[in-house]
């Protein structure tokens, strides 16, 4: 299945994004009230600048403290980001997810920010495609096609 395919089933309602000098109070706020694992950090919503998951923000109350809560997004982001465009498919971002050890995803088409997918995205596709393609084998084993 192609990224653009699991977009569109994705309920989507706006992609979430936080800027860089906001606090890590407002991201947390945001990661809980929308059940969310990550925000994509962007200055204009379609540059993607960084991305702030909840493993950044346990990772340095865990070392620090709550003290970070009044720090800026910046200070905690990651500034590297793995991107996928929307005519990747599943198991390849399956791979990078793996090989990068993250569950978020940007997508990205002509540099500009389309969308965000999750490790649970991709696990929920490669059901939906495994589950067609069994229906599809017991048809052709009982004549159906
Ligand atoms: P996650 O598993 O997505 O909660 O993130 C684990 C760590 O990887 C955190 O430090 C994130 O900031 C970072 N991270 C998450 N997604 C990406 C990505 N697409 N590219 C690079 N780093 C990421």
């Amino acid at each position: 299945m192609l990224v653009k395919q699991i977009l569109s089933s994705k309920s989507q309602s706006g992609i979430l994004t936080i800027k860089s000098g906001d606090t890590i109070e407002l991201a947390a706020g945001i990661l809980s009230e929308k059940r969310i694992g990550a925000l994509i950090v962007s200055e204009n919503g379609k540059s993607v600048d960084g991305i702030l998951s909840e493993r950044d923000i346990v990772r340095e109350i865990g070392k620090n403290g709550i003290g970070c809560m009044s720090d800026c997004v910046r200070e905690l982001m990651t500034k590297t980001v793995v991107a996928c465009g929307p005519n990747d498919n599943d198991v390849s971002l399956m791979a990078k997810m793996t090989d990068g050890r993250f569950r978020h995803m940007p997508v990205v088409e002509d540099g500009i920010l389309i969308g965000v997918v999750s490790i649970g995205d991709v696990v929920k596709a490669r059901i939906e495609s495994i589950e067609q393609e069994n229906a599809a084998l017991t048809d052709m084993i009982h004549g159906n096609v």
